[in-house]
This record gives structure tokens, C-alpha cells and sequence, in this order.
């Protein structure tokens, strides 16, 4: 069996989940939006699973939509924005394409999109001040980056713009992609005080094609879809109950496994400094996710990651979403400060709640023999 650090890409259901996932489908397979009593209890099911997410993520049921992934939240959050008039928006310059490839779609609408710096793994509040004006109506930046680990400082982010609305009378939207930061940071976004955010199930050990969109203020935003207007008219389209119902188990196992982070912590610098004594440069940080490590490998990325894939290891070069579009990792990761030839060179490892040090170990073990150690 395949040793897996691609857990950024996406992870595997735990059994439970599985089982929950299967059971469901079986058991409430009626529509949720059907009035007999079998429809009315797949309702209930479905409204279980919002609950107990937002008792984990301690926020309100209402403000949690589900949606068939974080692309699909991203995707009605900026489409939305066309129905406002055109203006601008601030943002990181490493997004995932999920959210990135509607700046096109917003430009060509008329909107200016304006980039942040990001220098030493983080953000600077003063570059947003600096470039926060009066026609800036969203600001947009992920909560840990995918192909680093980099973890932007949303709150105090957020707290910057809070700041530059007090001057003037018009609100801003703070966007944040918290795929990657869910379960594995201290995400709170209630403290935050982002207004929306996306996330996917998948990355959790949750089932693929299941996500959430939070809005803070459901009422204050109009989203744009349409349909049979399930989940309050936000999200149209007959709910997803095993999927929900599933996510939501595999988010309870992630928040009860307390020492998670302790754990991928360790794993993480154990990596960090084998590959250190090894003298390969290592593009993550520590203060970034512990459940991310980005290193240059000597070879091109796709070499080195075939040659670990035959040893029976798999990682990535970078993003998933990626690989489908050659280059785009590595713009990303220029954009973060990272030296062309060495983005062409990245390897990333990814871990999850359940992946062991003695499997890290191996790993170690497979690039000092192909690094010739
Ligand atoms: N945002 C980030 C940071 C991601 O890592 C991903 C997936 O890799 C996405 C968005 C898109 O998630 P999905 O493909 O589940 O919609």
C-alpha cells in the first residue's frame, strides 16, 4: 500500500463516515423537500448536520449553507458581487484558482483588483491600509495557503478593514478561502469577523462534492441562485443529507481529536529538519499550517514525484487543481516570494490527523536514498 501525503489534495473517509455516508443514502434517501413524514425526517437529518457543524464552528445554523464544495461557495459569492455596481476589490496574490479565476470575470465587468504583498509568509496590515480607499468594497484573502501552509493573519486583517469603514459610510466585504484551515488552524470565525468563507468537506475526511459557504449576515447579502430555493434561497438544488450528515461527523471526529495539531506539529519538524540536514531549502514556514510542508527538491517536480511515487510515496508538486493547468503552481508560488527555479522544484507534503511519524519516517528514509544519501 501507497504511503499518502497528498492530504491537501484531499483525504479519505475514516470508516465511520463511510458507513454514515452509505447508511444515509439508504435510510433518507427521500426528498428532503417532500411532505410526508419520510421527507419531513431526511429534513430533520439535514438540519442535525448544519447544527452540529455550527455548534463545532460556533456559529449560527443560519449562517452555514451547504454546497457542493468551496468552489461552489466562491462561485456564488463573486458571482454575486456582479449584481453590485463594479468597484474594487483587494486581495492576496496567491489564491487558490477557485477564487482567483474570477478576478478575469470581475475585471471584465469593470472591477479593479488590487494585490497584497506577501513577504516572509505573511501579510502586512499597513499594505492593506495603504491600498484600502473609498471604493474598495471586498478584500479577499485565504486563511492558509494550499501550497505553502502560509497562514495569513485574517483577524487582524479583518480589524484593519473594520477600521477604514469607520472613515466612510460603505461596508466591505472580507472574503476568506478557508479550505485549508479547517480543522488544522485555530480558525474561529466568529472572532475573525470575516463576513464569508467556503470550505470542503473532503479535506477533513469528509466525502468530495459536500461544502459550506458561511455568511455572517445571511440577510444582509444577496446571493445569486436560483432554483427551488433550498437552504433559504442561497443555494438552490435538493440537499445533499448523506453528504451533509457525513461532513459533519467527519468535522466532529477532527474537533475531538484534541491533539491534532500537537501531533502533525511534531511530524512537521521532524520533516523540516531531516530534509534541513539534507540542505534542501524549504519554501513552508512554522508558524504556517503544521499539516503542510513545502520543500525544492534537486530535480523538477514532476521527475522527483514520479521517482517517489515508484518508491511507493505520494506527494504533489503543488496544488491539485493545479496539475491541470501546468505553470499555475508555480506562479503562486512566486507570488509568494519564491524563486522561479525553485517553485519549479517544489515538492509539497501533505499530512492529515491520522498520518504517522513512523510513516514520515519512511518517507525521510526514500529521499535521502534519492537525494544519494
Ligand atoms: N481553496 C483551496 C485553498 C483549496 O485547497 C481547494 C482545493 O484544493 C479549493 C479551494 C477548492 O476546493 P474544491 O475542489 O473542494 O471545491
Amino acid at each position: 500500500m501507497a504511503f499518502y501525503f497528498d492530504n491537501a489534495a484531499t483525504t479519505k473517509m475514516s470508516e465511520k463516515t463511510l458507513e454514515l455516508y452509505t447508511s444515509t443514502s439508504s435510510l433518507y434517501f427521500e426528498n428532503p423537500s417532500s411532505l410526508y413524514p419520510e421527507g419531513i425526517k431526511a429534513k430533520e437529518i439535514n438540519e442535525k448536520a448544519r447544527q452540529s457543524i455550527a455548534t463545532l464552528l460556533k456559529v449560527s445554523p443560519s449562517s452555514l449553507v451547504f454546497t457542493s464544495g468551496a468552489t461552489e461557495g466562491a462561485s456564488l459569492f463573486f458571482s454575486s458581487l456582479l449584481l453590485l455596481p463594479a468597484s474594487e476589490l483587494i486581495s492576496s496574490p496567491c489564491e487558490h484558482e477557485a477564487v482567483s479565476s474570477w478576478y478575469k470575470v470581475l475585471e471584465h465587468f469593470g472591477w479593479k483588483i488590487t494585490y497584497l504583498k506577501v513577504k516572509n509568509g505573511t501579510i502586512n496590515c499597513d499594505d492593506l491600509k495603504e491600498k484600502l480607499n473609498s471604493k474598495v468594497k471586498v478584500v479577499s484573502v485565504m486563511a492558509t495557503n494550499n501550497v505553502t501552509g502560509f497562514n495569513f493573519p485574517i483577524a487582524d486583517l479583518v480589524k484593519t478593514v473594520r477600521e477604514e469603514e469607520k472613515k466612510g459610510t460603505k461596508k466591505i466585504l472580507f472574503f476568506s478561502d478557508s479550505v485549508q484551515a479547517l480543522g488544522k488552524t485555530n480558525l474561529c470565525l466568529k472572532d475573525s469577523g470575516v463576513d464569508v468563507a467556503c470550505f470542503s468537506a473532503h479535506k477533513v475526511n469528509g466525502p468530495k462534492g459536500v461544502g459550506l459557504l458561511y455568511l455572517r449576515n445571511p440577510a444582509s447579502f444577496q446571493i445569486l441562485s436560483k432554483g427551488g430555493g433550498q437552504e433559504n434561497g442561497k443555494r438552490g438544488g435538493t440537499e445533499n443529507v448523506s453528504g451533509n450528515v457525513a461532513f459533519s461527523n467527519a468535522l466532529t471526529e477532527w474537533y475531538s481529536d484534541e491533539s491534532r495539531e500537537k501531533r502533525a506539529r511534531e511530524i512537521w519538524e521532524t520533516l523540516y529538519v531531516e530534509l534541513n540536514n539534507l540542505g534542501l531549502k524549504i519554501n513552508s514556514i512554522n508558524s504556517g499550517s503544521p499539516f503542510i510542508l513545502s520543500f525544492v527538491s534537486p530535480l523538477p517536480s514532476e521527475v522527483y514525484m514520479r521517482k517517489l511515487s515508484d518508491k511507493g510515496f505520494l506527494v504533489s508538486s503543488g496544488s491539485a487543481c493545479s496539475n491541470n493547468a501546468k505553470g499555475k503552481s508555480e506562479k503562486i508560488l512566486s507570488s509568494m516570494g519564491i524563486k522561479s527555479e525553485d517553485a519549479k522544484r517544489t515538492i509539497r507534503v501533505s499530512f492529515d490527523k491520522s498520518t504517522k511519524l513512523s510513516d514520515v519516517k519512511a518517507l525521510i528514509e526514500a529521499i535521502k536514498e534519492l537525494n544519494g544519501r
